[in-house]
């Protein structure tokens, strides 16, 4: 097994939520020496420094500041990804109690493929929040229950000949998950309160103590390679973990010169319009601070970022073997033959020609990265990323790119092992510059 993809199917077990995602991102930093700044609190920056700071528990930020002026045309370079993936969240006064069976009330979270939830073993993971010393001090606890605990399951074809046709199926009757079996005895109304009681239990704490919660649920089955000779990869989140964990061996891996950051943003499935995502005042703050830190004024600053670069790192969609007629005639990126620059005149992918070349420029300068293109077919308008949001807020030329996958947005989806490396390898090389 290639080690990118080690890492990778690691990394994924690690990150259940977006909160496990940016705690993951966080120790992995404090393993690769990187300094801990608080969000909240002043700073105090070194050249040659490496530094993290989180942003509401599920965003994370990462920079290193090597050498050379940091106005300077190409000093300043930037990776972007996301943390959240699409499924379901569970609601306050989750309990439902129906013929004996213990049901959770949940909502959908972004663009998730239904019916791919159904029949699996689900487990749940989120953040917890107890009472802490006082009101506005609340103590917020991350939560794991990492095994099989739940599960939707899909009804019988017997009982509807035509389920092979495709079925509509609705997020409020059909997708609630199973959590237990109560009995005509015990399914009693006072039995509603089991996740509170699940949560005392994990937890040690006692009942009064919890104040409120975000769980999502997750696919509990860990991610494999498969294919005759172990060249694909089958697992949860590949959207977007993947673009993740490169993000985080390149700023890791290497020192360049003037400001490189990573910036591994929440809530892209939903829009990116929150406190903690892409479309918020956070990356604009995170460069004033550090610019104004290291003695740089606003008009300085301002030179430095008009110099700059991003890659927003996102999976794309790879040419499907069963669906072919869905994918470009001239733009068909197959999985396995390199990562992909994604292009849309609408901008619903970030790019320009200068920025799409400097991204080829890189490729070559790393002996010959492969890299294909994706445009959406004409009359298919496709997805969006981050990149557009994020580089209309912090103006730098920014170019979208990310592995290519089967089944975007499924409980579980595929790529290809060695398109993992060449991802790697491109952003490797953006941190080196
Ligand atoms: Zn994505």
């Amino acid at each position: 097994m290639y080690g990118d993809i080690i890492d990778l199917l690691k990394f994924i077990k690690k990150s259940p939520s977006p909160w496990h995602t940016a705690s993951a991102a966080s120790e992995q930093l404090l393993n690769a020496g990187f300094q801990e700044l608080d969000w909240t609190e002043g700073w105090e920056l070194q050249r040659y420094g490496r530094y993290f700071t989180k942003v509401y528990g599920s965003s994370i930020f990462a920079f290193t500041l090597g050498n050379g002026d940091l106005t300077a045309k190409n000093s300043l370079k930037l990776a972007a990804a996301h943390t959240d993936f699409p499924g379901f969240r569970i609601k306050p006064e989750a309990g439902v109690i129906k013929d004996g069976y213990g049901l959770l009330n949940t909502e959908g979270y972004g663009g998730a493929i239904l019916y791919s939830w159904l029949d699996r073993p689900l487990s749940i993971a989120g953040k917890v929040v107890l009472a802490g010393k006082d009101a506005m001090n609340p103590v917020t606890e991350l939560i794991d229950f990492a095994r099989p605990l739940i599960t939707i399951p899909s009804l019988a074809i017997h009982m509807n000949k035509k389920i092979n046709e495709g079925v509509a199926l609705n997020k409020q009757k059909d997708m609630l998950p199973l959590a237990a079996v109560f009995g005509k005895e015990n399914g009693k109304d006072t039995a509603k309160a089991f996740l509170d009681d699940l949560l005392v239990s994990e937890l040690a704490v006692s009942k009064e103590d919890i104040l409120s919660y975000e769980l999502n649920i997750y696919p509990y089955e860990a991610g494999c390679q498969l294919g005759v000779a172990g060249e694909l990869v089958s697992s949860p989140r590949l959207d977007n973990i993947t673009s993740v964990v490169a993000c985080l061996k390149g700023i890791t891996e290497t020192l360049g010169a003037g400001l490189n950051i990573i910036a591994l943003f929440d809530n892209e499935e939903i829009g990116s319009r929150t406190k903690q995502g892409a479309a918020s005042a956070n990356l604009m703050q995170l460069l004033e601070r550090i610019y104004t830190c290291m003695g740089y004024s606003r008009e300085q600053m301002w030179q430095g970022i008009n110099g700059g670069f991003m890659l927003s790192v996102d999976v794309a969609h790879g040419l499907h073997p069963n669906y072919p007629d869905k994918t470009d005639p001239t733009n068909r990126p197959l999985l396995n033959e390199g990562f992909v620059i994604k292009q849309a005149s609408s901008q619903s992918y970030a790019c320009d020609a200068e920025a799409v070349a400097m991204v080829k420029g890189l490729c070559r300068q790393g002996n010959d990265i492969p890299c294909q293109h994706y445009v959406n077919r004409s009359d298919m308008p496709g997805g969006a990323t981050l990149g557009s949001i994020a580089s209309a807020l912090v103006p730098v030329r920014t170019v979208d790119i990310g592995v290519p996958i089967l089944a975007m947005h499924s409980a579980r989806e595929t790529m290809g092992a060695a398109d993992q490396i060449s991802l790697c390898r491109v952003i490797r090389e953006l941190f080196r510059y």
